[in-house]
């Protein structure tokens, strides 16, 4: 219970109980005032009617000691008058004889005896007749025979001298005495005066109305009398209900009575009155007492409720406040919150973490105080709104990013993400974006840009430089035989050589798979670039040694110079790589500058590629023959086809020209079979049975179905198969495409024949005439037109010969123009010949003419 309530009900006891002290203390005042009234009252009316009754009785004694002296001559009007004894509260006295008349009445004449009123019956005669004592007999109150008025009549005995009855001597008293004697004493309202006898007869009253005569002897007052001849009890009146006090006296002088009875209401008047004002003031002083205890009691339920509340949302917000820091601990970022004071109020595991912070630092409730050192790694001087974002890097290497959000308090929450990974992998992608990866060379963007920068400076500075365009030679033999691992290992101790020979200020860079470029800074003659170009082939050259391997690589370089030629990257690096390809072209291990040339036949080169594609449709090829004859009979046992390009402007182009290109852009499987079904469709009008050869590219077994086109070309012309031969290079072989030797077995199975043209310019291995059984061997042209001079090529002439011989296969000498050749390859061995000095290649409808007409050309043979 609250102080406030206990307070309250203490209040209202001590209300309650003073009341009811005070009412008390007033009620037994009023009680013990109500009898001391009463008792002084009674004492007084008993002092009056003693003194009353005694004094009507002393007037009967001295009336009887004179009637007894001389009853025959007493004149009772005359002794009344005498005496003037009788008072006025006495109505008449009278003297009754012994038989019971009365003979003599204050109220009736002199001396005249009248014995019509008979008072024998009466109570107060005969208590006087059988009395053995002389005493005052009080009668019960009746109404007077002679009066005729309600009295109380008191009696004496009349005796003879010798003392027996002789009658009575009787006193009629009003007894309205009574109501005259309280008229003057204000005894309130309801309150009674009672006059009785002992036995109970009510002999007069005040107060009370016709009670006089009746005898009612309450129990009360029986009880009362039993204890006590005087004294007070409450008692119920039997006639009127009312609650008295009520003193009474029971005097010894009289057989009465008198009794004082004060009404209840008289007595507790004032004391009700006041009782009731104080309990209405009590009730007020209670009710308002408990509206404020009630009052209290619904604010502090009020109070409980509102503390529930918040007790409840305490427990839901620290729930809710773990959740958070649970949730905050498992995130990958670092999230620290601080006062303007550098405090640390919510801070995650991760933070604790990145900042170095001890571990308990994470579990210190609000306070925990940064240290100066975290402070500024934290960065918490650094101006918010500036700075949102910024970085730190820890004493042990970590890059830290911090965003910083300012909190309206002045604090600030800060999210910390390690980004030394995300950094490094940064630098790593520009290191990757700008280099290679197997040699760690700069790769073709870093090259670019460094182009770029040496172009400006030579603009800016007029300083020259040199871009050397540096291709393997092989490469791709060794990658292909040794595999990749150890082809790669090759380029990276090659890029390291590379390095070894540039400078600094070089620029060594990878640009594909064995193609690497030098930027050469700072270059003003072209010496500088060649004494380069040569420190690279040697060093590049020396033997290496790769996993148990010994090899040696050769290069081709091209090279350029700026500004002469060119001044931006693309044109420059162009120019370069043409010049490399004029490099190889130049054999094996050589290097070449750009030149005027090189960009007349790039030119060229590029027309023919604008040009070509559209060549087919526009029916500008046409096939040329020239024809071979046979030793053995000088006849013409055969014609190679040759194709021709007549350019509407620049007239006839030779295939050395376009052949190349028509390959490199993918045209030479449909210039092909254009080839194949013109030359079977010349060569089926020709007389029988000379041959047509038609030259094949090694593309041509790669794409498309060469099979099919050549056996759909023979089938359309008509010609027989054995009137086809089909020429390829070494090349071919080389290269080793999946199914080449099969399409050529099956095309030979057909029986057409395979000849191989210009033996002795590639490798001229042995091994690929033991690949294929081939049919024919075509000498080339360059061992012939040096035969007569070198003895060398006259040796290798006559050794392919011989060779042939041995394996049964013909033998053809191309580009014959002089006699002596003839001479000497008909003496070597060889089978056939075809060249200027037998025939030039000629037109389709020409050939047909020289075919059918032999005879000059056989001549030149023999
Ligand atoms: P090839 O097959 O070795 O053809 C012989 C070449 O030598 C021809 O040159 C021919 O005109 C030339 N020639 C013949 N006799 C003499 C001579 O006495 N002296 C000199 N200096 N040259 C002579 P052409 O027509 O320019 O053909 C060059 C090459 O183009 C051919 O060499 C052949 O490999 C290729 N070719 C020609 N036509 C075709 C074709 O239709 N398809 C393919 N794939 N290649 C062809
Ligand atoms: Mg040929
Ligand atoms: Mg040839």
């Amino acid at each position: 219970m609250q102080p406030a309530t206990l307070l309250g009900l203490m209040m209202i006891a001590a209300c309650w109980l003073g009341l009811t002290y005070v009412l008390s203390i007033e009620h037994s005042k009023a009680v013990s005032g109500a009898t001391q009234q009463a008792d002084n009252l009674a004492r007084l009316f008993e002092e009056s009617i003693v003194s009353t009754f005694k004094g009507i009785d002393r007037a009967m004694l001295l009336l009887r000691q004179a009637y007894e002296r001389d009853p025959a001559h007493f004149d009772l009007r005359e002794w009344t008058q005498q005496t003037a004894i009788v008072g006025d509260l006495t109505l008449q006295m009278s003297i009754v004889s012994a038989d019971g008349f009365t003979m003599r009445s204050t109220q009736l004449g002199p001396d005249k005896a009248f014995d019509g009123v008979y008072v024998g019956d009466r109570e107060h005669f005969l208590a006087q007749v059988d009395a053995t004592t002389d005493d005052l007999s009080i009668g019960r109150p009746v109404t007077g025979r002679l009066s005729g008025k309600w009295t109380i009549q008191i009696s004496r005995r009349l005796r003879h001298p010798d003392g027996s009855f002789a009658g009575t001597i009787v006193a009629s008293l009003d007894p309205g005495f009574v109501e005259r004697f309280f008229e003057a004493v204000d005894l309130g309202p309801q309150s009674s005066v009672l006059l009785r006898r002992l036995d109970g007869v009510i002999l007069a009253s005040h107060g009370l109305k016709q009670v006089v005569g009746s005898q009612v002897l309450l129990p009360e007052l029986r009880g009362a009398l039993a204890r006590s001849p005087s004294g007070y009890y409450w008692g119920r009146g039997a006639v009127d209900g009312v609650i008295r006090l009520i003193a009474y006296r029971a005097t010894e002088r009289l057989p009465v009575l008198v009794l004082v009875g004060l009404a209840e209401g008289h007595i507790f008047e004032s004391y009700w009155r006041n009782r009731a004002t104080y309990l209405t003031i009590a009730s007020i002083v209670t009710v308002l007492v408990l509206i404020a205890i009630m009052a209290g009691i619904r604010h502090q339920m009020r109070i409980d409720r509102i503390r529930d509340d918040l007790r409840r949302s305490e427990a839901q917000a620290r729930l809710k406040a773990r959740e958070l820091e649970v949730t905050l601990d498992h995130i990958g970022q670092g999230i620290i919150m601080t006062d303007a004071d550098n405090h640390v109020p919510v801070i995650n595991r991760k933070a604790v973490e990145l900042l170095g912070l001890p571990d308990s630092f994470h579990n210190r409730d609000n306070g925990a105080l940064l240290g100066p050192e975290v402070c500024d790694l934290l960065g918490a001087d650094t101006p918010v709104p500036e700075n949102p974002v910024y970085q730190r890097t820890t004493a042990n290497g970590a890059i830290l990013e911090f965003h910083q959000t300012p909190l309206p308090d002045g604090g600030t929450v800060r999210t910390i993400t390690d980004i030394t990974e995300r950094k490094r992998a940064a630098q790593e992608i520009v290191r990757l974006a700008h280099h290679d990866g197997l040699t760690g060379l700069a790769n073709r963007n870093l090259l670019h840009g460094r182009i770029d920068q040496a172009i400006s400076r030579a603009k800016r500075q007029g300083e020259g430089f040199a871009v050397l365009c540096v291709d393997l030679d092989r490469f791709k033999t060794v990658n292909d035989t040794l595999g990749h691992s150890v082809g790669d290992e090759l380029l990276r101790q090659l890029a390291e050589r590379l390095n070894d020979c540039a400078r600094d200020l070089d620029t060594v860079a990878r640009v594909g798979g064995d193609e690497f470029v030098v930027l050469q800074a700072n270059v003003n003659h072209m010496d500088e670039a060649s004494t380069l170009a040569e420190r690279i082939q040697q060093r590049v050259g020396e033997p290496y040694r790769v996993a148990g391997n010994h090899m040696t690589i050769g290069t081709s370089i091209g090279i350029v110079l700026a500004p002469q030629d060119g001044m931006n990257v693309d044109q420059l690096l162009g120019n370069a790589d043409l010049a490399l390809y004029r490099a190889k072209a130049g054999g094996r291990n050589t290097s070449c500058f750009f030149n005027a040339d090189i960009e007349k036949a790039a030119l060229e080169r590029h027309r023919v590629e604008r040009e070509l594609p559209t060549a087919l449709e526009k029916d500008e090829f046409e096939l040329f023959y020239q024809p071979w004859i046979t030793f053995a009979d000088g006849n013409f046992s055969g014609c190679e086809a040759l194709l021709r390009w007549r350019h509407p402007e620049r007239g006839i182009i030779g295939p050395g020209e376009f052949i190349a290109i028509a390959e490199d852009i993918g045209m030479i499987g449909r210039l092909g079979d254009w080839v194949l079904r013109r030359a079977c469709r010349d060569a089926a009008g020709w007389p029988q049975p000379v041959k047509v050869a038609v030259n094949l590219s090694a593309a041509q077994f790669i794409t498309g179905d060469l099979y099919g086109t050549v056996i759909a070309a023979l089938a359309a012309s008509g010609l027989p198969p054995d009137r086809l031969e089909l020429e390829i290079t070494e090349t071919l072989l080389i290269d080793d495409y999946e199914g080449t030797l099969a399409t050529l077995h099956r095309l030979r199975d057909h029986g057409i024949s395979i000849a191989l043209d210009d033996f002795g310019t590639g490798y001229s291995s042995l091994t690929y005439l033991r690949q294929f059984p081939f049919d024919r061997i075509k000498i080339d042209q360059t061992f012939v037109a040096e035969m007569t001079t070198r003895a060398d090529c006259a040796a290798i002439v006559m050794a392919v010969a011989g060779l042939g011989r041995s394996l049964g296969v013909d033998i053809t000498a191309e580009g014959i123009e002089l006699h002596d050749q003839l001479m000497m390859l008909r003496a070597a061995g060889c089978t056939d010949g075809q060249g200027y000095l037998i025939c030039r290649p000629q037109p389709a409808n020409c050939i047909a003419e020289i075919l059918s007409a032999p005879g000059t050309i056989t001549s030149i043979a023999s």
